[in-house]
C-alpha cells in the first residue's frame, strides 16, 4: 500500500506500508518533524516536507520515497530578471578561470558561488527540475552546470538555513539530529558546534547560484575550487605571495561547503579552506582525495597574481621533485 500526500512546497511522501515495520526511524530523523507514529509513520505535516530524503534514507526497509510535484516548478514565475553580466566581468572571470586551470592543473571548473538576496532580480540562471543539496549543486557546477536554486529546489535542512533561504529546524538548532547520526558525542557538543558556525537571517536570501566560473552569468561572491591538497596548498600560498600572510583555518568537517567554502570566506573576506563533511562526502562524487577552498572575490586578483608568479618557478620545480635525495 503506499501513502500519498502533496504539499505546497511541493513533495510527495510514499510510505510502503507493505515493507514498513513501524520501527520509528522515519519520525526520529525527520528534522522538521513530518512523521507522527500512528498505526505506523503518518505523514501528519506533509507541507513542512523539505525533500531531504533522511527519512528513506535511514529506513531499513526502504520503504519511503520522496518525490518532487509540479508545483515545485513554479517557483519565481513572476520575478522581476537582472541585467546581463557586464562583458568586462565575465571577460575577468574567463581569465581568473584559465589561469586556475592551467597552473594548477586542475581537473574541474572553479566554481562562482552567489545568494540571490531576498527581492533582489534574478540572474538568467536555470532552475533544475530536481532538488539537490547545496553541495551536489555545487559538485554539479564544477563538472559544467549553472544552477539557481530557490529554497524549494534545495534537499538540505542544514544548508539552507545556514545559507538564510528558510528557518533552522529545531531538532538542528537543538542538536539533536547530530547526536542521532552519531556525528557528536553530546548535545553539548552539538549545540558547540552549531553556536561557532556562522549562519545567515533567516528568509534574507532567496536562492543560491552556482555556475563553472567561466559561464557565470551573475557577480560572484565566493569562487570554490574543488582540488587535490597540493593544488589547495598553492592557492594558499598564491594568496600570501605578497604579504607573507599565515592563515588561519576554520576547518571542522561539518557544513563543508555551506559553512566553510562559501559563508566563512563571504563574511570574514578570507580564504578557508575545508576537508569536506559527512554530508558532501556522503550525497556527492566528491573524491576521496580532495578537498576545498573558498575564495572571497574580491582576494581573486592577488590570488592570480601570485599564482602566476608562482607558476613561473616554484610549482614546476616543486613538482619535478628536485630536492628528492637519489635513492
Ligand atoms: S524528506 Fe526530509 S523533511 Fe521530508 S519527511 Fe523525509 S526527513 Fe522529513
Ligand atoms: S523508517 Fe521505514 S520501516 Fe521504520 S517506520 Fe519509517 S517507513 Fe517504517
Amino acid at each position: 500500500m503506499t501513502n500519498m500526500s502533496e504539499n505546497e512546497v511541493g513533495y510527495m511522501i510514499h510510505v510502503n506500508r507493505d515493507l514498513c515495520t513501524s520501527c520509528g526511524l522515519c519520525e526520529a530523523f525527520c528534522p522538521v518533524n513530518v512523521f507522527e507514529m500512528n498505526d505506523g509513520p503518518q505523514a501528519v505535516r506533509p507541507e513542512d516536507c523539505w525533500g531531504c530524503e533522511t527519512c528513506a534514507g535511514q529506513c531499513p526497509v526502504h520503504a519511503i520515497r520522496i518525490e518532487a510535484s509540479s508545483a515545485a516548478k513554479a517557483a519565481f514565475a513572476d520575478r522581476e530578471k537582472a541585467a546581463p553580466l557586464d562583458p568586462e566581468i565575465k571577460a575577468r572571470y574567463k581569465e581568473w578561470s584559465r589561469v586556475l586551470r592551467d597552473v594548477l592543473g586542475l581537473r574541474w571548473h572553479p566554481v562562482a558561488i552567489s545568494l540571490v538576496k531576498a527581492g533582489a532580480p534574478l540572474p538568467d540562471v536555470p532552475i533544475p527540475e530536481e532538488r539537490l543539496r547545496f553541495c551536489q549543486s555545487l559538485m554539479a557546477a564544477r563538472r559544467g552546470r549553472s544552477l539557481m536554486m530557490p529554497a524549494n529546489r534545495h534537499a538540505c535542512p542544514d544548508g539552507t538555513s545556514i545559507l538564510g533561504l528558510t528557518p533552522m529546524p529545531e531538532k538542528l538548532a537543538s542538536g539533536e539530529l547530530y547526536i542521532l547520526f552519531h556525528k557528536l558525542d553530546s548535545v553539548e557538543a552539538a549545540k558547540r558546534m552549531v553556536h561557532e558556525r556562522p549562519c545567515l537571517e533567516p528568509r534574507t536570501v532567496d536562492a543560491t547560484v552556482v555556475a563553472p566560473l567561466s559561464e557565470a552569468a551573475c557577480e560572484a561572491e565566493v569562487v570554490a575550487i574543488v582540488a587535490q591538497p597540493e593544488q589547495i596548498m598553492w592557492l594558499s600560498m598564491a594568496t600570501s605571495y605578497y604579504t607573507g600572510h599565515r592563515h588561519d583555518f576554520h576547518a571542522s568537517g561539518y557544513n563543508a561547503q555551506c559553512v566553510e567554502t562559501t559563508l566563512l570566506p563571504m563574511t570574514t573576506g578570507e580564504i578557508n579552506i575545508s576537508f569536506g563533511c559527512y554530508g558532501c562526502r556522503a550525497s556527492s562524487d566528491v573524491g576521496d582525495d580532495c578537498m576545498m577552498m573558498g575564495i572571497p572575490v574580491e582576494l581573486m586578483p592577488q590570488v592570480i597574481k601570485g599564482l602566476e608568479e608562482l607558476g613561473k618557478k616554484a610549482i614546476p620545480q616543486s613538482r619535478d621533485k628536485i630536492y628528492l635525495p637519489p635513492f
